[in-house]
């Protein structure tokens, strides 16, 4: 084992080949069709990136020149002097066509009811809120904040700023006053979309009172849009906050809005990072890299047709929401499925009923609601008729193992192609992923670098880790959908700061990963989460699948704390599944199981039995949060306003060992 990289714990050996029929019909066929696209892709970026930007998207004026870059600035941009429009992109080109008839999205209502929005009522709705937003004096290049829950008014409004050219920033209903206001003021928004109130898991989330408490401190938002969700009686602002409706259907309000022509480094969004390793970062994506990078990724590594019907259980508020839920899915003439509610309301099975329902194709979720589902156990999986999916995705955290066989298994019958995608906010789309009809599919790896994408994994010292041995994992060369900065920091500063200081000229994402003998990548976690045990630096995802892998653990997270003689301990935070009591018996069989799986080495010092783990709103779970805890550093925990139930963490400290 080395102490530059990351020791390499858990050997996971089963293997999943693509099934012939899916291949047969898939856009990428076989490891060959993908091995000749991706030595192209890296060979002649520029001549592979044009000509998927020519098939792919509608230019109004074609591009100058494809790329421009520099790591050591940074600087990046593609498609120069190309113009075109993001709405365009996702409606108009459609209109003319059929598609105009189809479910652009089909809105599934947390109480179980749902509505429809084809290409064409789509258009129009966008096309009016385009104009309402000109209206009151939004112009391009102003900033939009849009605090909205799952309904459709939340992609019509999305979509209208891109018409007009205004940089929306969407915060995910989910957060506080604070969070709200600290997001407005960072992108000075000129307008706020909000609603009165949203619904989830049938409980309401005072959205308008929220919104009302940040404005006091924002007083750069001259106008609110409000959409009426639920009908409470709610203080409108005169002068300030209007009705959405009232807006809709006023006479005076054309159906038709001019698509800006939007150069193609032309900002599209700011949105923020989950807050899992620190204060959240405000990341900028620009118009024509982004959605070529979305459209293409969408297409490919969902192997979207299109007689399918897309669900991506992410919420808007997120990059996955944005990307496959919007962007992606409408830029390809699909019908996406959005979902107001939660995993588990009114019952474990939501997912499953939703897919049975509307005849779900492909399903897109992440491993925290897997395992929370898990833990129900299966027969809320079996009960409905899920003969209509065909491929199945993952994303936002490495998945265990025993998560993948599970979905596998009870969702995928034993047969669906599952993507376990690795990508971040910051990289705009997937970049590490299986290609479904072309790559062999192992439990726990992401397989491949998405055509176009180049990763290393470095060590400390910045040399390139040998064969399964963990490092830094890092991308070298410019891809469409990547970050350009963030908002405000023209000099590009934080950015480079962030991810291009710690190996200069390179792309630092954060992760660190490990590649097989077979040229697969296999993700073991944030590097801020490694833990050095006796010279020895372990990744948490390993040890954390190890643990889940016993038939009595539904969740585990790891993180490491001073240890007086090995100089980090492991510290285990454990979650039972439904039927599992606490006792020290079970701590050590459970710690005995970890022994086994792994080896001694990562024998756990501490396993301390939770109710809950503190997780992002997103889902994700925060170890930096633990880590304090298991400390003893309990003062100061940090930024935690992107903490989905604080209370998680009062348990945590009661049960601190
Ligand atoms: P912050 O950057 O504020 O700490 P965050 O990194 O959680 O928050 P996101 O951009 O939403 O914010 O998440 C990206 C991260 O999620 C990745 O860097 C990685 O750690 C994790 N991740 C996403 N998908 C996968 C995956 N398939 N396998 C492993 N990890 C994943
Ligand atoms: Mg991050």
């Amino acid at each position: 084992m080395s102490k530059e990289g990351i020791d390499v714990l858990l050997a996971e050996k089963r293997t999943f080949p693509p099934p012939k029929e899916f291949s047969e019909k898939a856009h990428i066929k076989s490891m060959k069709d993908y091995e000749s696209i991706y030595k192209r892709s890296v060979e002649d970026p520029e001549g592979f990136w044009s000509e998927m930007a020519e098939k792919n998207l509608t230019w109004f004026k074609k591009w100058d020149k494809v790329l421009e870059w520099s790591f050591e600035k940074p600087e990046i941009k593609w498609f120069m002097g190309g113009k075109l429009n993001a709405s365009y992109n996702c409606l108009d080109r459609f209109i003319k066509t059929p598609i105009r008839n189809k479910a652009a999205i089909i809105w599934e209502m947390d109480s179980g009811g749902y509505r429809t929005y084809t290409y064409q009522q789509l258009y129009y709705e966008v096309n009016r809120f385009a104009n309402i937003l000109k209206k009151h004096g939004v112009k391009k290049g102003d900033r939009v904040t849009i605090y909205l829950p799952m309904i459709p008014e939340l992609v019509i409004a999305m979509l209208a700023c891109a018409r007009i050219g205004a940089i929306h920033s969407i915060v995910f209903g989910g957060f506080s006053a604070q969070a709200l206001r600290d997001r407005i003021q960072d992108c000075q928004a000129k307008l706020l979309i909000t609603a009165d109130r949203g619904v989830r898991g049938g409980r309401f989330v005072p959205l308008k009172a929220n919104a009302d408490e940040a404005l006091h401190e924002c007083p750069n938002v001259e106008k609110v849009i409000v959409v009426k969700r639920t009908d409470p009686a709610i203080d409108m602002e005169p002068n300030r906050d209007i009705w959405w409706h009232e807006e809709m259907a006023a006479h005076d309000i054309a159906n038709y809005c001019e698509p800006e022509w939007m150069d193609a480094e032309d900002p599209l969004f700011i949105l923020y990072t989950s807050g899992s390793t620190g204060k959240p970062k405000g990341v900028l994506h620009t118009t024509g890299g982004y959605m070529l990078f979305t459209n293409l990724t969408f297409k490919w590594i969902f192997d979207y047709h299109d007689e399918d019907i897309h669900f991506c259980t992410a919420d808007i508020g997120w990059v996955t929401g944005h990307s496959y839920i919007v962007y992606g899915p409408l830029s390809n003439g699909a019908t996406s499925l959005m979902f107001e509610g939660v995993p588990t309301y009114p019952n474990p099975g939501r997912f499953w009923e939703i897919c049975d329902k509307h005849r779900v194709n492909i399903f897109y979720t992440a491993p925290t609601a897997i395992r929370a589902l898990m833990r129900e156990g299966e027969s809320w999986v079996t009960r409905y008729d899920l003969s209509s999916l065909r491929l199945l995705g993952t994303v936002g955290e490495p998945i265990n193992p025993e998560a993948w066989m599970w979905y596998h298994t009870y969702v995928g019958k034993g047969k669906l192609p599952i993507v376990d995608t690795w990508w971040q906010t910051e990289t705009g789309g997937i970049l590490i992923t299986p290609l479904p009809g072309a790559m062999t599919l192992k439990p726990g790896s992401a397989n491949r670098p998405f055509p176009g994408v180049v990763p290393v994994i470095l060590k400390e010292n910045g040399s390139p880790a040998s064969v399964n041995e963990g490092g830094y994992l890092v991308i070298e060369k410019p891809w469409p959908g990547m970050i350009r900065g963030t908002y405000g920091d023209p000099e590009n500063k934080r950015v480079k700061e962030v991810y291009f200081s710690r190996f200069p000229g390179k792309y630092f994402t954060g992760d660190g990963a490990r590649i097989d003998e077979d040229g697969d990548y296999w993700l073991m976690g944030r590097i801020d989460d490694v833990i050095n045990i006796s010279g020895h630096r372990l990744g948490t995802a390993e040890v954390e699948s190890a643990l889940v892998s016993h038939e009595a653990v539904a969740e585990a997270a790891v993180v490491g704390y001073p240890h007086e003689i090995k100089g980090e301990g492991i510290y285990v935070y454990v979650t039972l599944k439904e039927g599992y009591q606490p006792s020290d018996d079970l701590k050590k069989i459970l710690v005995g199981h970890v022994r086994t799986v792994i080896g001694p080495i990562a024998t756990p010092d501490k396993l301390q039995f939770a109710p809950g783990l503190p997780k992002t709103r997103s889902g994700k779970i925060m170890r930096r949060i633990l880590r304090k805890i298991a400390k003893g550093d309990v003062d100061d925990l940090g930024d935690v306003s992107t903490l989905a139930d604080p209370s998680v963490v009062d348990e945590l400290l009661k049960g601190r060992l």
